[in-house]
Parts: C-alpha cells; structure tokens; sequence
C-alpha cells in the first residue's frame, strides 16, 4: 500500500486526527479523554487512516495476541498515512514499539493525554483564535484528570466582524445530545469531578437541528442547552458553562443554578458596552439590556459569578465610547473579567473598517481597562472573607491546596489557596473558609 505523507491541513480546515482504540475499558476511557481533549482543542476526528493528518494508535500489551494485534494496527496506520502516535500499554513496554516500528513520530505509556496531546501539537499545530480559544495558547498547559472540556458543538451561525471562524469551521453543528451525555458520563465515571461545557455559542445548542430530540440512556432529551445541562447536573460532577450569550432562554440555566444542578458560573463574551461598537462587531443579542439582564440574574441567583471577556481599541473607538465601556464595568461589576487589545485577523471583515486606532491608545486603553476590572474584582473578592464554600483541589505544593470555587474556572480564573492543607490531594472536594482576598485569588484555611 502506498505510503501517505499528509504534514499540514489545507488551508482554512481543521486539523484532522484519525483514532484506533484497542484493548480494555481502562484502554477505552483514556481514548475517550484523549479524543474530547482533542476536540475541545479544535482538531477533528477522521473516521479513515487516508483522510486524517496523523493517527493516535491507542495499544494492549495484556496478552501476546493483544501485542501482535496492536503491532498489526500500528505497521497499518504507518502503512496508509505515514504519521502515527503510539499510546496505551503496550508503549509502555520498553522498545518493543521502536524496534517494530522506528517511523512512529512518538510513544508514551497509557494513561497519557497530556503527553499524546503534547505530540500532536509538535506533529500538527492545534488551530487557533485568540477570541474563541478558552484553552490559553501560550504554553497549552494540559487539563489534569479531574477535570475535561465537553465540547458540544462546532462552528457559529454568528458573523462577528473581528473573527474568522465561521468561515474556517462552518455554520453551528450541534453534537448529537445523547453522544455528548455518553461522553459525560464516560468522564464522570474516569474520575472527572468537573466538566467544562464549551462551544463557539452554548446558547445556541440545538438551533441547527430544531431542538431534535435525541437520545440517552434509553430516555428522550431535547437537544437544546437548558435540558442538556439538566441531564448534566444529575451526574454528579461540577458543570461550569462557558460561552453563553445572552438570549431570553438564558434564564431558565440560572434557574439551574439557583437550585444547584450546575455552577452558579456564566461566562457571557459582551465585548463591548456601546451600542454603535456591537453593532459593528455585528455581536449576536446586540441590542439586548444587558445591565438589566445582569441584576435580573444575580436576584435569581445571588450566588452567580459573571466571567466575560472585552475588546478595546476596535476599529473607529471613541474616547467617548471607551468610557461608555469603563461605565458598563463599574455598574455591572463582573466578577471576571478578560480583556484583549483589538488585533486584526487576517481575513476578518472588521480590518477594513475606518478609524483605526493607533497601537499606543489601544495599550492605554487596555491599561484603564484592567485597572478599573482589578478595583471591581478585588471588593467583589473581599466580601467572600469569612465565608466558608466548596472547593475542588487542583494540585498540592508544600502543605498548600492550589483550588478553585465555582466562581473560578481553570486556566483563566483565580485561584484559592489552601494553607494547612495536609492530606489534600489533586480532585478532591473540600470544604474552607476564606481568610483573606487579593486582586484575583482567595486565601483559605479548611474549615
Ligand atoms: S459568536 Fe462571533 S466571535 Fe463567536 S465564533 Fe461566532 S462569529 Fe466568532
């Protein structure tokens, strides 16, 4: 069979990754937790060895006849496309895959998702959109086992002039609810305490389908966000939602919250707080109040954290209309809050919009962004101290817990530091009472 040597995407598609999974249930949960990694990093899974760029070959090593047949599966993937990854417990057998195989581009032991993800970003650079990635792009710090992004569809129905991946994903598709639920459980059952819902527009969840109804576990769900979320919240792990927009149905998830099924935790992108900006940004739910919107949900659910990232120094920006901005923050006073200069896209129709603003008022402008967001967020914070709340660990140095609450995602929120934390260890729930507050992080003591 001829050998096929794919190195990089045509431009404008996802990267693609084919998937062989062999071997036990063990084998098939760190399938599961590579390939949700995978798509929560934008890459798309090719169903044929011709069609993908690389090949994750997932192996057994358990029996003699699981060594041969993973052996078999590799020398196939290197055989129809050339650029495979080996996993799973037969790369943990000293050279035995080496020596069969010198080509393969990397070998790890299972159990690994961090260091196959690491060897397909060094075969096959993940996409990237500094508006859309959650994930940050410096340094792709890799998600520990206690927690996993589930993402529940691709592409946008939205035509946000500052971003391109409408044209380079295509128009929303929703996963099938009753696949993204199996996946979720899957998860939960690995041990993951906490499932990150993402998406380009969680909101719009089910649009593309007309909220058909699937199915899980042999009962019917709506594929749509509030009843995703429902059946999501009985499984036991925390669910925080991430990119939300503010549409009317919004507040059936708060009333979720309210009653503690999922994370009292919204991450709303607003990008801007002038109506003449959004509306040429062209942001979906533009013309939406969204202050009003903002108090109506904290009355329904006091305990809610409101995270949203911002753009200043769009294109044709006023002094006026920054201020509008800076207002906007001070009365909503958002909990978190993430802000980027404006930095063209190539491609995006938002660069040939007049009024460019000059590189140094663009930095200023961040600079009084931050500083205002840095005031809000820290009196927010200092009203938790003396207050006791939930936290899951993520990791313990020196007698201290590195933790988050529900008002802290990973990667992109704080943190609340554990003192006295002996014991503690990597995706336990623990319960603290705060002592102190900075600009972005609690100190805690267990309660
Ligand atoms: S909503 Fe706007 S910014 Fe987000 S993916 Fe769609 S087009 Fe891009």
């Amino acid at each position: 069979m001829a050998t096929r040597r794919r190195k990089t995407p045509a431009p404008g598609r996802a990267p693609r990754v084919g998937f062989v999974s062999l071997g036990c249930p063990k084998a098939l949960v760190d399938s599961e937790s590579i390939l949700t990694q995978l798509r929560a990093e934008g890459y798309d899974i090719a169903p044929s060895y011709e069609g993908s760029d690389l090949v994750v070959v997932n192996t057994c090593g358990f029996i003699d006849a699981a060594v041969e047949e993973s052996l078999e599966a590799i020398g196939e993937a290197l055989a129809a496309n050339g650029r495979v990854i080996v996993t799973g417990c037969l790369g943990a057998k000293g050279d035995v895959v080496r020596n069969a195989h010198p080509k393969v581009l990397a070998v790890t032991g299972p159990q690994a998702t961090p260091e196959v993800m690491a060897a397909v970003h060094a075969h096959l650079p993940r996409p990237h959109d500094p508006f859309a990635d959650l994930v940050p792009p410096q340094g792709i710090r890799l998600t520990p086992r206690h927690y996993a992004y589930l993402k529940i569809s691709e592409g946008c129905n939205h035509r946000c002039s500052f971003c391109i991946i409408p044209s380079m994903r295509g128009d929303l598709a929703s996963r099938p609810v009753g696949e993204v639920l199996q996946e979720a459980e899957t998860l939960v059952r690995a041990g993951v305490k906490e499932l990150l819902v993402i998406s380009q527009d969680t909101s719009a969840y089910g649009v593309d389908v007309k909220y058909r109804t699937g199915f899980w576990g042999g009962r019917p769900v709506r594929t749509r966000m509030t009843e995703l979320c429902e059946a999501l919240g009985g499984l036991g792990a925390w669910v925080r939602l991430h990119y939300v927009y503010p549409y009317p149905h919004v507040d059936e998830v708060i009333a979720l919250m309210a009653a503690g099924r999922i994370l009292p935790y919204l991450d709303v992108p607003f990008q801007h707080a002038s109506p003449r900006m959004l509306k040429l940004m062209k942001r979906p739910a533009a013309s939406e109040k969204n202050l009003d919107r903002i108090r109506a949900w904290r009355a329904a659910c006091p305990e809610l954290t409101v995270r949203s990232t911002f753009i200043v120094g769009f294109p044709g920006e006023t002094e006026g209309e920054f201020e509008e901005l800076l207002s906007f923050l001070r009365e909503a006073r958002l909990d978190r809050v993430g802000c980027f200069a404006y930095s063209p896209v190539e491609g995006a129709r938002a660069n040939a919009l007049p009024g460019a603003v000059p590189e140094a008022v663009k930095q200023e402008r961040l600079a009084r962004f931050m500083a205002v967001q840095a005031e809000v967020s820290r009196d927010r914070l200092a009203a938790k101290v003396g207050r006791e709340m939930d936290v899951l660990v993520d990791h313990v140095e020196a007698g201290v817990a590195i933790a988050r609450s529900s008002a802290d995602a990973p990667e992109i929120d704080g943190v609340v530091r554990v003192a006295g934390a002996k014991g503690f260890s990597a995706g336990q729930f623990a319960r603290v009472r705060v002592t102190a507050a900075g600009d972005h992080d609690l100190e805690a003591v267990p309660a």
